[in-house]
Order: structure tokens, then sequence, then C-alpha cells
């Protein structure tokens, strides 16, 4: 690991990132923007990522990719990915392996890379806010986020040049920003209502174990759908209003959604808008219809209530799982750009029985969530290294006063002694000749003397040398030698370095301190989705269940349907419908070279593990013959798929 650890939020619409300095975490900027928009656009043939990339959609949005995490992780054949070529200006396009390409401006790039560039300007601004190289990094996602999701993440990262310490769920990432700087223990939920999806998780913190109790959520439920409601009722009142039907035009549809999204925001700080469209549709004569109408926030909060109390059907299942009553909970975080609602704030109030906090900033909040987890479990080797480069210095910083000590001492001992030029140049050379081992030796032997008490050794030392350089300065007149004056600056040079190297190797001590001093908190987060092989009549077996801590291993015996069967297909799944294909396929792989026997008899073991980024792996095995299958999506949806036979049947 080198340089600084950040925290990222890779959102939707905006990303963000933190570091933590002094031990708090801060959110990098440039240019006082605390974001950088997640919008990738091809001018020319420039490459525009992020703020210049977002002000050139107005005027091409065929060239600019926005929101691409809304697909990323998604199959071609999927409703996300459906739902976002519906609306995108370029041709989304099946890719290898039933993944997604992007033809953008004469580029074909799949989500990955299109996160990757949005994750490497994220990088770049932390780098020129920090000084100094930041590749490693805590990225956050929903906590909804599938296996191909996360898997996805990663390597967009990797491709980004970002060393990815751990993923963390979003909510908890909030949940820990709110935690970390309390001394005590708490319960707490968080409400997280972003763009696309909402997430609702309970934790509790006990002593440095921060643990999450239950998650819960829907991807497909967040603010898109809130514009969607009023997309559809100013649709009505347009409908209304002038008597003619807007089904078939995609972009009055369009500019409709975006008048939506518009007015729900301005309806956070208004009473009322004006929504004022010209030239929304067309005319077969050629003519035009404006559109203009007034929305109320009581008719918005009317609109979008039945998705308010989908949100809150869910956090009532999330508590139930989680087996706390609401009045057990200290705090509810809201988090994500939608939670700004009103009605959704007064919704989750009523729910929880107590007001929710307002208090952080939920665009942040994530990222210094993210930040302080990457702090937390990288500080003790930051320490390390801080001590070492106090180590380090202090070495050179010995060197230096052993060196000045021994020129002092010997100028001011042959002082009086009449030498010419050369000859005080010759004694100069001569100590520098001779110094720098016995002493420096002496002073460094003592390994069991601690860092600071010889730095505190170091700063005495020279102390005393700067008072001896004073009393030297003073001897110096009219009869001294013509060099002494050269000499003297010699020797002061010397004790400027040393002193430059003492101060350095404080700072790293300082450093280090405050590294040994930081919160080590322990993590224990769960599975947000059952996970599980589809079986005969599409059933699906869950392995490993909802709310399931992760890191962990599950093991199942599964047996074969047919007389001598050789070889099984086992489809793993993610998700909570009975019917196994009615959730997401994570990978598919045979195992082959089963020994033949009547139906019933094999012994199948399937193993799933889940790593503590919430990252599946799975594995089958026929005991009798020895045969054994696994699977590492490790590049997901077409990027490559692999799958690996490690060993086949057994001939005995
Ligand atoms: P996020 O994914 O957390 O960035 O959230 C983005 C969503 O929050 C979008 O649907 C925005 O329209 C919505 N949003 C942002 N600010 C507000 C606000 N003040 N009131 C209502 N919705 C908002």
């Amino acid at each position: 690991m080198s340089g600084r650890v950040i925290g990222i939020d890779l959102g939707t619409l905006n990303s963000c990132v933190a570091a933590v300095e002094n031990g708090r975490a801060v959110i990098l900027s440039e240019d006082q923007r605390t974001t950088v928009p997640s919008c990738v656009a091809f001018k020319g043939d420039k490459e525009l990522v992020g703020a210049g990339a977002k002000r050139y959609a107005v005027t091409n949005p065929e060239n600019t990719v926005i929101a691409v995490k809304r697909v990323l992780g998604h199959p071609f054949d999927s409703d996300e990915v459906r739902a976002a070529a519906a609306v995108a200006r370029y041709p989304i396009v099946s890719g290898p392996q039933g993944g997604v390409v992007l033809r953008v401006a004469g580029h074909e790039l799949t989500p990955i890379d299109v996160s990757a560039r949005v994750l490497a300007a994220v990088r770049e601004l932390a780098e020129k806010a920090l000084g100094e190289p930041a590749t490693t990094a805590v990225i956050s996602v929903p906590a909804h986020f599938n296996d191909l999701q996360r898997k996805s993440t990663k390597l967009a990262a990797e491709q980004a040049g970002i060393d990815v310490l751990r993923l963390i769920n979003e909510p908890t990432a909030a949940a820990f920003a709110y935690g970390y700087k309390k001394g005590r223990d708490f319960m707490l939920a968080v409400y997280d209502l972003g763009g696309g999806t909402f997430d609702v998780t309970v934790m509790r913190a006990r002593g440095d174990t921060f643990e999450v109790l239950a998650t819960d959520g829907d991807s497909y439920l967040g603010g898109e759908d809130f514009d969607s409601a009023i997309a559809e009722w100013l649709k009505q009142e347009f409908e209304r209003q002038h008597d003619s039907q807007i089904d078939g035009d995609d972009t009055a549809l369009l500019r409709l959604k975006e008048a939506a999204e518009k007015a729900k925001v301005e309806l956070a700080e208004v009473d009322s808008t004006r929504i004022e469209l010209p030239y929304l549709a067309q005319l077969p004569d050629g003519g035009h219809i404006d559109f203009s109408t007034t929305l109320t926030r009581e008719k918005a909060t009317e609109l979008v209530q039945p998705l308010i109390q989908r949100t809150l059907d869910l956090c009532s299942r999330c508590i139930d799982a989680a087996a706390v009553a609401p009045c057990e909970l200290d705090d509810v975080l809201m988090v994500g750009g939608q939670s700004r609602m009103a009605a959704v704030q007064e919704g989750v109030a009523d729910l929880f029985g107590c007001e929710p906090r307002r208090d952080i900033n939920p665009d942040e909040v994530v990222a210094q969530g993210a930040a302080l987890y990457a702090y937390s479990i990288t500080a003790d080797s930051l320490r390390a290294s801080a001590e070492d480069a106090a180590d380090d210095a202090l070495g050179v910083a010995l060197k230096q006063t052993d060196v000045a000590r021994k020129l002092l001492d010997g100028v001011d001992e042959r002082l009086d002694r009449t030498l010419g030029d050369e000859s005080l140049q010759t004694l100069l050379d001569e100590l520098l000749e001779a110094t720098g081992h016995d002493d420096m030796a002496e002073l460094t032997a003592d390994p069991d003397a601690d860092l600071p008490e010889r730095a505190k050794k170091v700063r005495e030392e020279l102390l005393q040398l700067d008072y001896k350089m004073s009393e030297l300065t003073e001897k110096v007149d009219s009869d001294s030698p013509d060099g002494l004056e050269a000499a003297l600056q010699q020797i002061s040079d010397q004790l400027s370095a040393a002193h430059s190297s003492s101060d350095r190797a404080d700072g790293f001590l300082d450093e280090a301190d405050q590294h040994a001093s930081a919160r080590k908190v322990e993590l224990q987060d769960v599975t947000s989705l059952p996970l599980g092989i589809g079986t005969v009549g599409d059933a699906l077996s869950i392995l490993i269940d909802q709310n399931t801590p992760v890191p962990v291993e599950h093991r199942r015996m599964f047996t074969t349907n047919e007389d001598n069967q050789e070889e099984v297909e086992i489809n793993v799944y993610q998700g909570r419908s009975r019917d196994a294909s009615q959730n997401q396929l994570l990978g598919s792989f045979t195992l082959w070279g089963i020994g033949r026997a009547p139906r019933l008899t094999p012994k199948i073991e399937v193993a799933f593990v889940v790593d503590e980024d919430g990252i599946l792996s799975v594995s089958a095995s026929d005991a009798a013959s020895g045969a054994e299958q696994s699977i590492r999506v490790r590049d997901p949806l077409g990027v490559q798929a692999t799958q690996s036979q490690r060993r086949s049947r057994s001939k005995f």
C-alpha cells in the first residue's frame, strides 16, 4: 500500500471521495466542488469525465453517458437495461456473454469501462487534493447490489488503478460515519433512498464491533420512480389540457420526466412550482403545443405516497428481521438524495416514532464512512510506515548531529592556535573524514531505546550544539583566521540539516501517534439477498439466506434426478423469489464426471463462500468420483466468465 487510503462513494449521478485527516473524515474537493458527476462524454477526439461531461450532456446527450450504475452488472436481457435503453440517446447493444455494450461516439464501452473512467477522475481529484498518490480505497455499493454488480464495481476500480481494500454497503458506511466518533454503544437504522434504489439497514455498535443486524430494500425503487409518478401526472395534465396524446413521443416524455424531477427538487423548498415546457408536442400540420402547469407540494406528495409506503413496508420487514423494536433505536439516519423530500421524512418519523437525523449531509456521509473504514483497517500499517520513516529520519539526524558536534569540538579546541586558511580547511576535512562512526554507533546502538526517546536525545544534543555554536561565533574577532567564518558556515549548515531531519522525524512520530490512537473497528455485515441454486421444478434451493453475517461458507448435499446421470448443471441465483428463474442468475457451470449410479444415490456437495465484500464463489464436487468444479466469475457479464475444471473423472 502506498500513498493515502481513500473512501469513494461511486454514486449513480454523482460520486464523492473522502480521506481521513487528523482523525476526521474530510470530503476532498476541487474548485470547491465536492462531488464528481458520474458522467463520461466524448467531444470530438476528447474524452470528458465529471463536471465537463455533465455540462456537455445538455447539448450532446447522444455522446454522453450518465447514470451507468443503473446498468452496471446487469445482463443485456434485464429490466434495468431495457429501461436504460429506452431513454439513452445512444445504442445499448448486447455484449459478449449476455453483457452490455454502449455505442457512444464511435466507442464501444462496457458499463465497467465507463465506471472505471469515473473512478479514475475521482482518484485524480483525490490525488490533487491530497498532493500524494491515492491508489487504495474502500468503495461503497448499495446494500442491494448483487454479486455481479459488486464484481463489476471491483473490476472498474482495478481498471482505474485503484486497489480495493474492501467494498462497503452504503448504509453501513453511513452508519459507520455516524458511529465512529461516538464512544458509546448504539443501535440505529439507516434509510437510504437514492436515485434508483432503496436500502434500509439496522445496525448495532457494541464496543468496537459494528454489526449489521438486518438489511432489506428494493433495487427497483428510487427517486426515478418518484419522477415517473409525477411525469405520468404531467402527461395526463397535458392530455387533458390539449386533448392530444403524446404516448409515442419519446422526446416529449423525456422532457416531462426531466421537468418532473426538477419540480420535485424545487418542492423541497417551495409549496408550489410552475412547469413550463414550450414546444412540447408537434402537431401533424407542423405546428406545436406548449405546455405549462402548476404542481403543488401537496399534489406531488399524493402522487408519490404509494412509493413512500413501499419503502416504509420494507423498513417494517427489516426491523422485524433484526428483532428490534423501533423504540430501541437511538437514531434513524436519512441517506440518499430522495430522502430529502419532506413527505419521506414525515413517513419515516411516523414509522420509527422519532425524528430522523437531518443534520448529516446525505451526499457526503457515505464517502466519509468509507474513508473512516478504510482508515480504521489500515491505521496499524500506516502507523508502522510512519515509524519506519521516523526511524530513517532519526538515523540521518543522528549522523548529521554527530558530524556537527565533531566539527564544533575540533574547531573550538584548536581555535587558539594560529592557523592559516589552508590549515583550517585541512582540519575540517580531517574531522569530516574521522566523524560519523563511533559516536553514531553509541547513539543508535541502543535498540531498546524507543523512537520517542531517541528523538528526544537528538533534540537535546542539537540544543547543546546550538549553544556551543553561538559561543564559538562570539569568539570570532579580527584576529581570527580568515577561513574561520567559512568553517563556521559549514558547521552551521550541518546543524541546520540535522535540525530539519530531527523535525521530520518528530513529524513522522506525531503521525504514528495519531494512527496509533485511531479507533480500530470491526465491521460485521450481512448478505442482502438469499443465494442458492436452481433445482428440479425451477425451485430455488437457498444455501445462504438473507441477513447472514459475512464472510460465510455453507455447504449442502445434492443428488441426481436420473439414473446414471453423469453431469449436472448448476445455476447460481440471487434473489427472493421461490422460483429460481425469477431471480438474478449469477452464473452457471456443469459438473461432469459424476459416477454412474441410480438416481438419488450420488452425493454432490455444493459449497457457497461469500467473502467480506459480499462476493460469492461456488464449487461442486462428487465425492465418489472425485469430480470437482468451481466458478469464480471474475469478469462478469461477458468480459470473461471463467470456469475451471480442476479434476476430471477419476479412473478408479
Ligand atoms: P442519489 O442517488 O443519492 O444521488 O439521489 C439522487 C436522487 O435524489 C434523484 O432522484 C434526485 O432527484 C433526488 N433528490 C436530490 N435532491 C432532492 C431534493 N431536494 N428533494 C427530493 N429529491 C431530491
